[in-house]
């Protein structure tokens, strides 16, 4: 609501010349954001998770988060001590945190940067600041857990393996992913995470969450879970004590590679909802492999089929041209019904990566603008 009285306050801002309704200490809202800030804050703010279940150490108090995600924690805890340490700069009333957010996402123990919007106000006037604070998040093990470790035995053991023998990187991320996603409370069920040279095991408290994190990650993944029951010991009661294993094997396929399924080829896409994506080669249509198509028959690597790099010199409405870099006099010509892609957009004078079969041509990754080689 504008009064008589504000109006008669017009004034001009003593930095930008605006002409404004009120100025603080005579410069404008955004003037003096820029010049003084809103507010005082540290510039980093340390924190400690758990690697067990996600709980935060905050000046030596180790708390459960309430939320579901440790980012949704992490914001929490933030806003939080941001909101404690708060003092609004000289001028200003009051400030308060408005909004808190992490970049980039959060994925584990590292450095982050945090944008805090601030916001303030003097005598009716509002004012508003985007800070960006330091935030050095360290691995720990919180006291609850590490009596779970060195008290209490574990059950169950959930191995991750590859089909290729080793865990690639992006197999072990894609399984960070999986378990920071975890329920908190199945998650506190893992009491160690052992990382080998063949995969990682997670050694899990009870058998039914293992079984629960164990069909989590293969579902997400694709993989094929093997239980077995072993014999450890007996117990003071003098019962048989057992451990269960459960050996989650996950496909070595990435987008570009070609498989055999029985006499069938697939190009692979990408892992989508509900199986991996990939082009039925024999009728170059895509199809979603399931869990069960991928491993019931069994599949491997076709080493035969060659991919090759060719740089696109034209793409017409009916028809691309190719020609090899190296031999640039032959041309390859294919109608645009017989071009499959994997790639966003066709681009003349750019190299591919493609695999030539049958009729069809498939194009896999964009390499980059081409040369033309001379001779
Ligand atoms: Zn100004
Ligand atoms: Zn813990």
């Amino acid at each position: 609501m504008v009064r008589d009285e504000d109006m008669v306050k017009g004034r001009i801002c003593a930095r930008c010349g605006r002409s404004v309704d009120r100025v603080i200490r005579g410069l404008c809202s955004s003037c003096f954001a820029e010049v003084y800030g809103v507010a005082k804050l540290p510039n980093q703010v340390n924190l400690v998770i758990c690697r067990y279940c996600g709980s935060i150490r905050v000046k030596g108090v180790w708390s459960r988060g309430v939320e579901d995600s440790i980012e949704d924690t992490i914001r929490d805890v933030m806003f939080t001590i941001l909101t404690e340490k708060l003092r609004p700069v000289e001028g200003l009333d009051y400030a308060w945190i408005d909004n808190v957010k992490i970049i980039p996402e959060l994925h584990g123990p590292g450095i982050y940067s945090i944008i805090a919007t601030i916001k303030g106000e003097s005598e009716d006037v509002g004012i508003s600041e985007d800070r960006v604070i330091r935030l050095k998040l360290d691995v720990g093990v919180c006291p609850a857990c590490t009596n779970k470790i060195t008290k209490r035995g574990y059950n169950a053991i959930v191995q991750v393996r590859s089909s290729s023998g080793k865990l690639s990187e992006e197999q072990r991320r894609g399984l960070e992913r999986v378990l920071a996603r975890l329920d908190p409370g199945i998650r506190s069920s893992i009491i160690s995470i052992e990382e080998g040279r063949n995969g990682i095991d997670l050694l899990v408290d009870e058998i039914s969450s293992a079984r629960i994190i164990a069909s989590k990650i293969s579902s997400e993944m694709l993989g094929k879970t093997v239980e077995a029951y072993k014999l450890v010991g007996r117990r003071s009661d003098g019962k048989r004590k057992g451990r269960l294993t459960i050996s989650v094997r996950l496909p070595d396929v990435k987008s570009g590679d070609v498989i055999r399924i029985g006499t069938k080829r697939y190009l692979i896409f990408g892992l989508g909802r509900g199986g991996l994506i990939a082009f039925n080669m024999e009728k170059g249509i895509e199809e979603t492999i399931g869990t069960e198509d991928l491993w019931g028959r069994g599949f491997e690597h076709d080493q035969g089929v060659l991919s090759a790099k060719l740089l696109l010199v034209y793409k017409g409405n009916d028809t691309v041209l190719f020609t090899d870099p190296s031999r640039p006099e032959a041309l390859v010509e294919y109608p645009i019904s017989h071009v499959r892609t994997m790639v966003d957009g066709l681009r003349e004078g750019f190299l591919y990566k493609v695999i030539r079969y049958g009729k069809l041509i498939y194009v896999i990754e964009e390499l980059g603008m081409g040369v033309q080689e001379n001779g």
